[in-house]
């Protein structure tokens, strides 16, 4: 009677997910204006900021809880635990709202105010993590462990669940929107990686429907994810936290997949300001950091193709929007206090927008 009572709550909170997201429609895919392009190359952006939570984080989570429900880990009663002042403690409060679940989010002190706000909206509660932040994780799993509750451990798990979840992907909705484009199959797709799940995802899409479409992934600062793919050593470690909400990582993830991987662009913080201000200013989307850095990738391949008298389309995934950053990176006082220069690299894209010619170093 009990089994049968849980498999009932089971079934009918994979229902209620799936429903919530079929009820969400694809997010945009916006051309970019590139000022200096003759038309043979068009750029496009993927956003994911109009996910109901704000950040692509929203499809990792979904999928998660899907996973997790399946899995019979989250049942009617258990609390769900996460370790991050990132996007994923805000879907996560959203998804279990949805489900009437607890939600706790241990998050990093300095946290911006923002994110706690989100979670707070979310219907989530959070609260400071008393070790230092890179011990938050271990944290949250015992935590978890004391309630009984379910620990969500997106580094671990988030690139098997989206895999697993058989709802349509990220690369799903980028090829069906370029469906009636002038280069409905790009040359190029860049994403930044955090998780491993996004470029996991597109990486796989690429190979299952052949398409010749390469896959970039930009990397900041700090970030293990190009030394690990440039120097073929798979568990790489840092030890420094990124500066670039989202991406990068001190040490590889679990759904970091190099063999998927065509290209890393290491992509220094700076540049990333500098992109962010131009996405800000006047290419006129409300982006948030790592889309700075996906941007300075990506038109490092534009200048590639340029050179090469390639014509086709560059897609790059923008992970969330700007409104997290306005006292942070999107704020000079902040960069500069971070002894961040964006002026050289703001020079440079202007430079291109004007010229179309590319730094070379
Ligand atoms: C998480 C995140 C990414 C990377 O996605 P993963 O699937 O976790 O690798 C990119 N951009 C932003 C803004 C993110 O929050």
């Amino acid at each position: 009677m009990a089994t049968e009572r849980a498999h009932a709550w089971a079934a009918d909170a994979i229902r209620r997910i799936r429903e919530h997201r079929r009820g969400t429609p694809p997010t945009p895919l916006r051309p970019l204006p590139l000022p200096s392009a003759r038309g043979d190359i068009r750029v496009y952006v993927k956003d994911e900021s109009a996910q109901p939570t704000g950040s692509m984080k929203y499809r990792l989570v979904g999928a998660m809880f899907l996973h997790a429900i399946a899995d019979g880990a989250i049942r009617r009663d258990t609390p769900v635990i996460a370790a991050t002042g990132g996007a994923v403690a805000v879907a996560g409060a959203r998804f279990a709202r949805l489900l009437g679940l607890d939600f706790t989010a241990v998050v990093p002190a300095k946290t911006p105010a923002e994110v706690l706000a989100g979670i707070e909206r979310e219907g989530g509660r959070w609260r400071p993590g008393e070790r230092p932040p890179a011990a938050v994780q271990e944290e949250a799993r015992e935590l978890a462990a004391r309630l009984g509750g379910h620990f969500l451990d997106h580094f671990a798990d988030a690139e098997r669940a989206v895999a697993g979840c058989g709802e349509p992907t990220i690369a799903d909705e980028i090829f069906a929107q370029l469906g009636g484009e002038p280069y409905p199959v790009p040359e190029w797709i860049v994403t930044g990686i955090g998780t491993g799940a996004t470029s996991a995802t597109v990486g796989r899409h690429l190979r299952r429907h052949g398409h010749p479409t390469r896959l970039a992934v930009v990397d900041p600062e700090n970030s293990a994810y190009f030394p690990a793919w440039a120097s073929g050593c798979a568990d790489y470690a840092t030890g420094m936290p990124s500066r670039i909400p989202g991406i990068g990582r001190p040490r590889t993830e679990p759904g970091f997949l190099p063999g998927v991987i065509d290209l890393v662009i290491p992509v220094p913080d700076a540049a990333s300001v500098a992109a962010l201000r131009r996405l800000n200013g006047t290419a006129g989307f409300a982006a948030g950091p790592a889309t700075g850095t996906a941007l300075w990738g990506a038109l490092h391949l534009v200048a590639r193709m340029r050179e090469a008298g390639t014509r086709g389309s560059v897609v790059l995934v923008m992970g969330d929007g700007a409104d997290p950053y306005r006292t942070t990176h999107l704020d000079p006082e902040w960069v500069r206090s971070r002894g961040l220069d964006p002026a050289p690299y703001e020079a440079d894209l202007e430079r291109f927008a004007r010229t179309g010619e590319w730094r070379t170093a």
